[in-house]
């Protein structure tokens, strides 16, 4: 078919036909997929089209190596995709409940010197002899928040969530063959009462899951009380905002890694000193965290997990709650003890955008694609192995900062 030819008798317009009748005003870009004759016809449509408008190439964009169609649960009014370098850091051994293995962390990132600082505490850590990490309490929560009349009315209404959640667990699993209620926490605060549902999603990070078996325990609550639904989500969850519920009560996995480095390896490796190292984390990320009324206690946690989770598909929005993590460090007769524990760290290796190509294949090099045997497996290993990650982070970080090698290194590596 030549460029420019309603091909609609054959299944669907070709991109310069779809960005035709955009410009005539037939159809909007949003419309442009179910009249195309593949998802990357109507990408290209769209392209050429916002191109024109904003007198911009878009070439780069429109350079992506996947079939547009396979991300069509993924995004809306796609242009193209934007290309970010992926880098590895490892081997690191990490000694999990679920996962042993020499981990290789994919890390997608613009910020230089970042990979190479992880792959530094990760050969300390490997010097060490590896990292343990556990996965150490798991939910994921939807709170919807529901109006009453008043506080007698809010009482009545927990009265009956408390006697009644064999019932809401029947109504919230009818929607799903993975997810468990695990429990429903309920909260007051004048005439609005909040339920904060959490579930074993398994394998799945479970925001989507949690949300539609939310709605069916929401119907069961508005057919037993006088409450009424406002929102099914009451931000008492709390997803992708800053939040003190998710780091005391934890949200998606609480996770937390550890190890001990011998004295030589602090030494010969980080180059500085056991007692450096400790007055680092307890002055930055104590004290300092402490005064700056910080969530997280950490030296930078986030960047560990952002780049790992561009990299593997997960939500990035939700670095937010990964941010989370209290890091400690403590000189001991034999070396340095160093940990971090993310209170709230939602991840998945099913579902949301684990599917697309780049993003499965990476899973894939961490050893835990797809669902997991018995599922949820797969997660706890993926959680465990970023929480041994952000570990090599921390460690690299404070010992720079301790041996004071962070501007040099920021100067040779990232500018
Ligand atoms: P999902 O892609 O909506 O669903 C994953 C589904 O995979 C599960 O519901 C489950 O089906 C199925 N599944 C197959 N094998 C599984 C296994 N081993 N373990 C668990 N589930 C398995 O993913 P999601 O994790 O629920 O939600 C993630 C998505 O939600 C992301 O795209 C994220 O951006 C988005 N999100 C949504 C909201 C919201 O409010 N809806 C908020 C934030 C983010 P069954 O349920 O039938 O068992």
């Amino acid at each position: 078919m030549s460029e420019g030819e309603d091909d609609t008798e054959a299944g669907g317009l070709d991109a310069a036909a779809l960005a035709e009748r955009v410009r005539a005003g037939d159809l909007r870009l949003y419309e442009l997929a179910a009249g195309a004759v593949d998802a990357d016809a109507a990408v290209a449509a769209r392209r050429a089209v916002v191109g024109e408008r904003t007198e911009t190439a878009l070439d780069a964009v429109g350079a992506y190596g996947f079939d547009a169609a396979v991300a069509e649960n993924n995004i809306e009014n796609m242009l193209g995709a934007v290309q970010i370098p992926l880098g590895v850091a490892g081997p690191l051994p990490v000694e999990g409940a679920r996962t042993s293995r020499e981990a290789y962390l994919p890390m997608a990132t613009t910020e230089g010197a970042l990979v190479a600082s992880v792959n530094r505490g990760c050969a300390a850590l490997r010097a060490a002899g590896g990292a343990r990490a556990r996965v150490t309490k798991s939910g994921m929560t939807r709170a919807p928040v529901f109006r009453v009349a008043d506080v007698a009315e809010a009482e009545a209404t927990v009265e009956w969530v408390r006697e009644n959640e064999d019932a809401l667990r029947e109504a919230a699993e009818s929607t799903t063959n993975h997810g468990e209620l695990l429990g429903v926490t309920p909260y007051v605060v004048g005439d609005s009462v909040f339920l904060r549902f959490r579930y074993d999603t398994k394998d799945a990070m479970g925001m989507n899951m949690a949300t539609i078996a939310t709605e069916a325990a929401c119907e069961a609550v508005e057919a037993e009380t006088t409450a009424d639904l406002v929102a099914l989500s009451g931000n008492l969850c709390t997803d992708k905002k800053p939040a003190a519920v998710n780091a005391v009560e934890g949200r998606g996995r609480s996770v937390t890694a550890d190890a001990v480095l011998p004295t030589a390896v602090v030494e010969e490796r980080l180059d500085t000193t056991a007692a450096a190292v400790a007055e680092v984390n307890r002055r930055k990320n104590f004290v300092g965290s402490a005064k700056a009324a910080s969530l997280g206690f950490n030296a930078h946690a986030a960047n560990v997990v952002a780049s790992v989770f561009l990299a593997t598909g997960q939500d990035e929005a939700q670095v937010v709650e990964a941010a989370n993590t209290i890091t400690t460090v403590e000189p001991r007769e034999d070396g340095l003890y160093v940990s971090v524990s993310l209170a709230s760290l939602e991840v998945g290796t099913v579902g949301g955008g684990t599917g697309l190509p780049s993003q499965g294949e990476a899973l894939e090099l961490l050893g835990v694609a797809g669902g997991g045997d018995p599922p949820g497996s797969n997660a706890d290993a993926f959680a465990e192995t970023i929480a041994a990650g952000v570990l090599a982070g921390e460690l690299s970080l404070l010992a720079a900062l301790s041996s004071r090698h962070l501007a040099s290194a920021h100067a040779s590596l990232g500018r």
